[in-house]
């Protein structure tokens, strides 16, 4: 496995939000957010603290919010395309709106302009750049002294399972995995002339660890910075690759031509072994200390998708910096946030860091 590199120095964290705070209303925040993905979450976090929602859709007012009363936005703003996001980025500051990023807003708009979208984001945006970059991503995990998948170089020999990664893939599409060099070799036209990513396959079990850091919130698992919350954990359900072991044995699939995809289809909750929860904890506040040294720290809710292996070493081998789809299975609560608050989803949590820190006078410490 990749081993943990050594720190470097501290930097301050700062904020792109010049101005444009001046000009809100505190009193009537709003939080928008395109109407997908986790949406139904983030509103209904927000209308449990008191807190307007503005949906952003295209095309159409989506009808089947009618049938979630709860976590209905109060207002919905239609566009014809993603790519009118930028566009409304006044009408959007006029409705004092902060941004709630969920994976698939900054996917259809893009992270560059989402990087350049003039409107108060949760979040620090700073983390795209770290994230979005197979590289800088591992640097980041790596020099935290987290536990990463080996990366085998171009003509490398392989001498243990490997999974091939292409760069840009969105879930895992055209992933595939060979157990040695010479299954390697029978693949490798596939990977000819593109970015790809050779990591060793980590045989273990799957465990997406949601956690919230707050920089402004001090007790419990205190930080350097505020403190880290986890708010659960998912399994993603993955077709075909979980499910394909009732076709047969995948040598044999192989040989048809049937190979392994990794595309989310769902999420399941899980919880991990208790004696785990310090090595959890552990690799979380390091990934968040090392983030404050890189660029300025990663805050709010984030994802770290870990192997567990049955000598219960656990490796990180992808991180999200914003709210995951795999904590809607959570909305009420989840076995480790009802340890935090009864009833507590990572949406309402999302909520209630934006009226903390609206209360403390800290509203530039958590969004960009
Ligand atoms: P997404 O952006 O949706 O998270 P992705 O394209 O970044 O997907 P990964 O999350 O890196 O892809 O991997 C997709 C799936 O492949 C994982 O959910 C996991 O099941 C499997 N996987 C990834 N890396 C490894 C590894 N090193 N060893 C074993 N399985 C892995």
């Amino acid at each position: 496995m990749g081993e943990p590199k050594s720190k470097g120095i501290k930097k301050r964290p700062s904020s792109r939000l010049g101005g444009i705070l001046d000009g809100y209303d505190p009193a009537k925040l709003v939080i928008a957010t395109a109407c997908s993905h986790s949406s139904l979450q983030i509103f209904h976090g927000a209308r449990a603290e008191g807190i307007k929602t503005l949906g952003i859709a295209v095309g159409n007012e989506p009808k089947f919010y009618s049938a979630f009363p709860r976590a209905r936005p109060d207002e919905f703003i239609v566009v014809d395309s993603w790519n009118e996001i930028p566009k409304l980025a006044g009408e959007l500051r006029k409705r004092n709106a902060v941004i709630v990023p969920h994976g698939s807003f900054v996917e259809y708009l893009g992270a560059t302009e989402f990087l350049k979208l003039n409107v108060p984001s949760f979040g620090n945006r700073k983390v795209l750049e770290w994230e979005a970059d197979r590289e800088k991503q591992r640097d980041w995990l790596r020099s935290a002294g987290v536990w990463v998948p080996k990366r085998f170089k171009p003509g490398e020999a392989i001498d243990r399972p490997v999974l091939v990664k292409f760069h840009g893939a969105k879930g895992g599409r055209g992933y595939f995995i060979a157990k040695n060099q010479d299954e390697f070799m029978e693949m490798e036209d596939r990977v000819q002339g593109k970015a790809v990513q050779i990591q060793e396959y980590i045989l273990g079990t799957r465990y997406y660890l949601h956690f919230f850091h707050s920089p402004i919130k001090k007790d419990g698992y205190e930080l350097s910075r505020g403190s880290l919350e986890l708010l659960g954990m998912d399994r993603r359900d993955e077709a075909n690759i979980d499910e394909m072991y009732k076709l047969g044995a995948q040598e044999l699939l192989k040989k048809s031509g049937v190979l392994p995809t990794f595309v989310v289809t769902g999420n399941v909750p899980v919880v991990i072994r208790e004696s785990l929860l310090p090595k959890v904890f552990d690799i979380g506040e390091r990934v968040v200390e090392r983030s404050y040294e890189l660029f300025g720290g990663m805050t709010g809710p984030f994802c770290l998708e870990t192997l567990v292996s049955d000598d219960l070493h656990i490796t990180v081998f992808e991180l999200s910096a914003r709210i995951v789809a795999g904590t809607n299975v959570f909305i009420s609560g989840s076995p480790y946030a009802d340890f935090v608050e009864p009833g507590l989803s990572t949406g309402r949590r999302i909520a209630q860091e934006i009226k903390m820190a609206r209360r403390m006078g800290r509203l530039p410490e958590i969004l960009t």
